[in-house]
């Protein structure tokens, strides 16, 4: 865990460093009446929230941040599958009870989940919301490995394939005029872990359009950036962090392998350095293929970068699990959306439209 936050941390100070730091609530210069401003916070999605943007004054400034964090929160009761929160219909709460009788459930959790139907059904398949059970399972053997290193022990296999037979998405029934959501396998569970954040940031950014357009949003590995900074820069300035950083020796190797220059995009990076835990002195991370029911071996990391929040965590959960070949031909039959992977061996490749924000590749002409 510790290494975790040290690994967020790095990435907080690679994007803030990038687009300026400035701690707490502070002002720096902004064109016309305009100053910049930035809040963190922790503890939001379990991991560290950055909101830096462009106000008329500190007051106008906190009062949009305040609201930010107020709703983020809400969200990440909601799309919390692993706690309750009072009655509230959260996806614990569905979880327990939606497979004996439909469950009304909170509009933002129906939109997210038939959101997810749309891409399984057009048969893609490597993103499941409805493996829930096999991850359940990968969530406490880490959380316990986590705790007790010495014990860390891998899930049985006989144990992940049993829950494995409990995963079907064409399981869970919604319904859009009642809003609710019935679960057809009493075993059947839902994780939206590979995309609630990014549809958080989606669901923020429509507030900030009409409080604060100009701004910059980091809930961990999602990143949403708004209108161009007010500073006459024309865009914001995105690190992409080195999967591998932590492997380097010190201020001998650098924490990022990219700048992302971009406005009104998002940029969603999945890792295998986010989230995972040691057994026998191997890694495991938290994206799971569906195939082998084990952490994906396909990438070190993979970075979108795309207009809609949700798209790029849904897609860079996805490319992380599919091979280059596949990824690269969904990326091509996608408009306006980019990728930069990070291959096993750490060799980088990006989509070819990549090269309007990227500073690598601009760099390279
Ligand atoms: P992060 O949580 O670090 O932003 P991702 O967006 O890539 O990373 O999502 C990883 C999370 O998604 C996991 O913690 C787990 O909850 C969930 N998950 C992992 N593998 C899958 C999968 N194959 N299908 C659906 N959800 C998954
Ligand atoms: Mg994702």
């Amino acid at each position: 865990m510790d290494r975790r936050i040290s690994r967020l941390t790095a990435l907080f100070c690679a994007i803030l460093l990038f687009s300026s730091l400035f701690t707490g609530c502070q002002a720096s210069s902004g064109t016309g009446d305009y100053s910049r401003f930035t809040r963190r916070a922790t503890n939001v999605f379990d991991t560290e929230i950055m909101l830096s943007g462009f106000a008329v004054s500190e007051e106008a400034f906190n009062r949009v941040a305040d609201e930010v964090i107020r709703r983020l929160n809400e969200y990440n009761q909601i799309f919390d599958g692993y706690n309750p929160y009072g009655e509230m219909h959260n996806l614990y709460y569905i979880n327990q009870h939606a497979a004996q009788a439909p469950v009304e459930i909170p509009d933002e959790l129906f939109q997210l989940l038939s959101w997810c139907r749309g891409k399984w059904d057009e048969g893609l398949k490597a993103v499941n919301p409805a493996m829930g059970a096999v991850l359940s399972i990968w969530h406490d053997y880490r959380t316990a490995g986590t705790e007790d290193p010495a014990n860390a022990q891998l899930p049985p296999m006989e144990q992940l394939t049993a829950a494995n037979a409990h995963t079907d998405f064409a399981c869970v029934i919604l319904n859009a005029e009642q809003k609710t959501v019935y679960y057809a396998d009493p075993l059947l569970k839902i994780d939206v872990g590979a995309v609630a954040k990014g549809y958080a940031a989606d669901l923020i950014r429509d507030y900030l359009m009409t409080e604060m357009p100009s701004f910059l949003l980091s809930l961990g590995g999602n990143v949403y950036a708004g209108a161009a900074p007010m500073d006459g820069r024309s865009a914001w300035a995105v690190a992409v962090q080195d999967p591998r950083a932590d492997l380097l020796n010190g201020s001998n190797g650098s924490d990022r392998l990219d700048v992302l220059d971009i406005a009104s995009l998002s940029a969603v990076t999945s890792g295998d350095y986010w989230r995972f835990y040691y057994v026998d002195g191997q890694r495991y991370h938290h994206i799971i293929d569906p195939e082998t029911l084990m952490p994906s071996r396909a990438m070190q990391s993979v970075t979108i970068v795309c207009e809609s929040s949700l798209l790029a965590d849904y897609l860079s959960t996805t490319l992380f699990i599919c091979s280059i070949e596949e990824g690269s031909a969904l990326i091509a039959s996608l408009d306006g959306v980019e990728a930069m992977w990070v291959l096993p061996d750490g060799t980088i490749r990006y989509s070819p439209g990549m090269r309007a924000y990227s500073r690598a590749l601009k760099a390279g002409d």
